[in-house]
């Protein structure tokens, strides 16, 4: 039997939108407040701390509090060092990667807007084919076209403005979509549709509801780890996107089987409260949800980290959305996949009562 569709006309508008606008680590506020707009009709308050962080309440006077989160920044680089003949060498603000840089157009953000650049690269003529130079941070560099550093200062451009991508939304072949930032502008798309069905279907819930769209994940979790001292939750569900490992060059044996198409990821980590998880299990199995597996070693190395080793211990999960080559502009997720894990969410919430500890000791 077919699933209703959960994304319409208006989900995809906004998708899109908040995709498109760039929300580099530390400087999150302009898409934390196209997401707030968006959740505004589905929420009854809003919650915003120094570093930008967001959450949209549901029952804000409820004692047990369920967070759901994901995170609202995305990687980028800072200008670290202008040459005399005004070219910009980079630091990375997240895990941004050398690899892709050459030959991209670049946004650098500045007082005066936006001022446009590309990474550079020696053609392949010139170059030693015997000994082939990878692209490595110290060798990848930004050209506005300008001739000097004097001329670069007067775009405005100083060390320390911050860089990203233009790559804008793309649908590939009907149900991939694509585009830079899908990590994690997907996770507060998935949690604000949850918040839209809610409303929609007249859910009450039992507790407090946060929808928490966390800053700074991309540098250590920091924002998720301001907040939920700011929430002290209950329980926190947390969404992030892992890796389709099915594309070349990627080895199974090390990072497992995961796939784009195939459902939400469910993780097994330390972090992940194991009562939680298998609520979530049982709850996709009930509601033919199809999902997918995932171990991690230590940490989960997402916002989950910072949830459950919070406030004394805060039971934890997390449903991560497959996705193909992340830390690049052309970040690839299935649609069905989307969809798939606003439900796990969405049905998973209706089946916590007031007041449950996930206890081991119940
Ligand atoms: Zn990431």
């Amino acid at each position: 039997m077919a699933k209703k569709k959960i994304i319409n006309k208006k989900s995809m508008a906004f998708l899109e939108k908040y995709l498109n606008n760039a929300s580099p680590t530390g400087y999150e506020w302009d898409g934390q407040k196209i997401w707030m707009d968006y959740l505004k009709p589905y929420v009854d308050e809003f919650i915003t701390d120094a570093y930008g962080t967001a959450v949209g309440v549901i029952n804000p006077k409820a004692k047990y509090k369920v967070v759901i989160e994901g995170h609202a920044d995305e990687i980028s680089w800072y200008v670290n060092y202008i040459t005399d003949n005004g070219l910009l060498y980079v630091i990375r603000n997240g895990g941004s990667d050398h690899q892709i840089a050459p030959s991209k157009w670049v946004n650098i953000h500045t007082k005066k807007g936006i001022v446009k650049g590309v990474f550079g690269w020696p053609a392949i003529h010139t170059r030693n084919s015997s000994k082939e130079e990878p692209p490595k941070l110290d060798n990848i560099f930004i050209d506005l076209g300008c001739s000097s550093k004097e001329e670069v200062e007067k775009l405005g451009v100083h060390v320390g403005c911050v860089i990203t991508y233009p790559d804008e939304f793309h649908v590939l072949n009907k149900d991939k979509f694509v585009c830079r930032a899908i990590d994690n502008r997907a996770g507060g798309f998935m949690i604000a549709e949850v918040a839209r069905l809610l409303h929609e279907n007249k859910k009450e819930l039992p507790f407090g509801l946060y929808i928490t769209n966390s800053v700074q994940e991309e540098i250590g979790l920091r924002g998720a780890q301001m907040i939920t001292e700011t929430i002290k939750p209950n329980v926190a569900i947390i969404t992030d996107v892992c890796h389709d490992t099915t594309t070349p060059m990627i080895n199974k044996i090390k990072e497992g089987e995961t796939k784009i198409g195939a459902g939400p990821v469910i993780s097994y980590a330390p972090a992940v409260q194991n009562k939680l998880r298998e609520r979530i299990i049982e709850t996709a199995e009930s509601k033919s949800i199809p999902f997918q597996r995932m171990a991690a070693s230590r940490s989960t190395g997402t916002d989950t980290d910072a949830f459950a080793y919070s406030n004394g211990g805060v039971p934890s999960a997390l449903i991560s959305l497959p996705l193909r080559y992340m830390h690049t502009t052309v970040e690839t997720v299935h649609k069905d996949d989307v969809e798939n894990v606003i439900r796990l969410i969405y049905e998973t919430l209706l089946t916590i009562k007031e007041g449950e500890t996930f206890s081991y000791f119940d």
